[in-house]
């Protein structure tokens, strides 16, 4: 199948109102071109370097995610047109992305990557850190940084009630925040992101907002 005839069969499945970000991390410009051409335009990659040139090579009405990893010395590459960074995992890299937004006269939409995973190897901050973060209001310093809901990585697993208990544990971790942040202090935190090729579908039965398909639209991956 072409990329187009996946990218609607996902939209197909996806409830009303949650938002596709194709995740088109590895593939050439010419695959996002494809889906852009079919109408996609929020994307997301993992690499720095990779969302960089490809915000280079493709349209500039692409709104560009950063879903990875992202280390604290290379946000300043990104800051000037990222869309929404997925990924804050630490208070250090908060003060990066706020400094750096600063500096371009930005305010950068931020999803704060929460672990909920079984997995002991995923990544993200501690459910109790960042309740215990936006309890004491600490958000309340970042003025360049829009603070939009959370993220997470669900275990590698088939197991779906497994899955579907962590998605629930993201939207519990959510519920919370909401709840003990200053009140009106976060009008925007509205976002979960969580749910991928695999699981997508489970993650919208668990009040996911925001789902990041890669293969699932642009065929497996090839790392070499
Ligand atoms: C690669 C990646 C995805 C997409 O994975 P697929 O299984 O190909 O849908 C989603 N989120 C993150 C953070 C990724 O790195």
């Amino acid at each position: 199948m072409s990329v187009r005839e996946q990218l609607a069969e996902v939209q197909a499945r996806l409830p009303q109102g949650v938002r596709l970000v194709a995740v088109s991390k590895t593939h050439p410009a010419a695959a996002v071109r494809e889906a852009y051409d079919a109408g996609q335009r929020d994307f997301g990659e993992n690499k720095v370097q990779e969302l960089v040139d490809k915000h280079s090579q493709l349209p500039s009405d692409i709104r560009w995610h950063m879903i990875g990893h992202l280390q604290r010395n290379k946000v300043k590459y990104i800051a000037p047109f990222v869309h929404m960074i997925h990924s804050a995992d630490s208070v250090a890299l908060l003060d990066e992305i706020q400094r750096q937004a600063l500096r371009c006269n930005r305010v950068i939409p931020t999803l704060i990557e929460a672990h909920v995973a079984r997995e002991e190897t995923k990544s993200g901050m501690l459910p109790d850190h960042v309740a215990a973060f936006f309890a004491a209001g600490e958000h309340l310093r970042y003025t360049n940084i829009e603070f939009r809901g959370l993220m997470c990585m669900a275990t590698y697993t088939d197991d779906r009630a497994q899955l579907a208990a962590e998605f629930q544990s993201l939207a519990a971790l959510s519920r919370e925040i909401l709840r003990a942040a200053p009140q009106g202090s976060l009008p925007d935190f509205v976002e979960l992101c969580m749910g991928m090729s695999a699981d997508y579908d489970i993650a919208a039965q668990n009040g996911s907002t925001m789902v990041r398909v890669g293969s699932a639209i642009f065929g497996q991956r090839d790392y070499r």
